[in-house]
């Protein structure tokens, strides 16, 4: 793997709308931590929201900082108290820190922890840079057969993952998504791979309809012209994946009585809430914020075919070019922008 540098580039975002490469200190594993030379890295919504509004709710961007977190590369170092034998491992990291420690993160809901670290989450840098460190234990090893961007997807994969876990998807089941975007598709394969059978996606946008049937979906609704396909379905779930009121009031009223309502999406902060429809129809309404314990079972599923990462990636970028990389959801057929920082033939 050869020998570490002492500086490495860095894109960092100076403050809204605006990055610089940076030569900055290759950082030290700490104890129970890796140091991992990044391969590939996506992009994600909330990287292009910072760089293009400089926030995400009340998480300011008030200094400079790293962004980039669905991320996977090789393991070059490790701190104290982690095996050697780690060097030379490619991994995917999950990018959650949690503390370990409180009631949150003791029973199972570490997802949740109020002491969170989080890569490219203010004030904690990012992955786009060559080198991050990472707990031993979240670096978690993919096998060959995984490519680097595959590894990467494994963190919005997760995202899927956990809303399928959330919906309690099983066997034979119609499940509603709204939204054909990334998540949209993650969360579709997910369900797929626990079994549901009629799994509906709607989108306004043609080429995203059109693409998610490759990705899970059984069908692909458009929410005006199907309007009225959409308000028959009576799903065992319905999972939001636009953050849009209309589609969230439009997938309560298609899902069954005692149906799961899952909200991922983080669109408007606030909607009126159809009362009458949960109570009678004892809908389980509830969120989704990132995922527990979703990376063994995500590399399984990729592994053995269930699940597809590497047709989403529409563009790479070298990490020279993020600030392109950020930009790419311009083009409508974007799907998932991956910035390549160590190619898989160097790494
Ligand atoms: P995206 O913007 O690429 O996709 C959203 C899609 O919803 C778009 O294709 C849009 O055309 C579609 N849409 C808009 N209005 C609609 C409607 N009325 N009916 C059906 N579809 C509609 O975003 P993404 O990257 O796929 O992420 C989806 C959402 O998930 C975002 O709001 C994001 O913030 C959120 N997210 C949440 C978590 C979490 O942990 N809760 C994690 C990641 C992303
Ligand atoms: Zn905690």
């Amino acid at each position: 793997t050869g020998t570490i540098p002492t500086t490495m580039r860095a894109s960092v975002l100076l403050k809204q709308g605006v990055i610089e490469m940076q030569e900055r200190p290759v950082p030290t594993p700490g104890e129970g931590e890796v140091l991992v030379r990044v391969g590939s890295v996506g992009v994600c919504g909330s990287d292009v929201h910072y760089y293009k509004h400089g926030r995400i709710g009340d998480m300011v961007v008030t200094a400079p900082i790293v962004l980039g977190h669905e991320v996977s590369g090789t393991v070059v170092g490790v701190g104290r108290g982690v095996s050697e034998d780690r060097v030379g491992d490619r991994v995917a990291i999950d990018p959650q820190v949690p503390c370990r420690q409180c009631r949150q993160c003791k029973t199972g809901r570490s997802n949740l922890c109020p002491f969170m670290e989080f890569y490219a989450t203010p004030p904690f840098d990012g992955t786009f840079c060559d080198y991050v460190t990472a707990p031993a234990d979240q670096a978690y090893t993919v096998p060959d057969s995984l490519s680097d961007e595959s590894a990467a997807l494994l963190e919005p994969l997760s995202v899927g993952l956990w809303a399928a876990h959330k919906a309690d998807v099983g066997p034979g089941d119609q499940v509603l998504i709204a939204g054909a975007g990334p998540i949209g598709a993650m969360c579709a394969q997910a369900v797929r791979a626990r079994g549901a059978t009629d799994v509906v996606v709607t989108d306004f946008v043609d080429s995203r309809r059109e693409r998610i049937t490759s990705f899970g979906a059984t069908r692909a609704l458009h929410p005006v012209a199907d309007a009225e396909e959409i308000a028959a379905l009576r799903a065992d779930a319905f999972i939001d994946c636009s953050g849009a009121t209309p589609a969230v009031l439009s997938g309560i009223a298609s899902t069954r009585g005692g149906g799961t309502v899952v909200l991922v999406g983080l669109g408007a902060e606030e909607m009126p809430l159809p009362v009458q429809l949960i109570a009678t129809r004892e809908i389980n309404v509830t969120g989704v914020f990132r995922y527990v314990d979703t990376w063994p079972r995500g590399i399984a599923l990729t592994t053995s075919g269930a699940v597809h990462l590497d047709d989403m990636v529409t563009a790479r970028y070298p990490l020279e070019q993020v600030e392109e990389a950020l930009n790419a959801d311009a083009d409508p057929l974007s799907m998932k922008a991956v910035v390549v920082v160590t190619p898989p033939e160097s790494n």
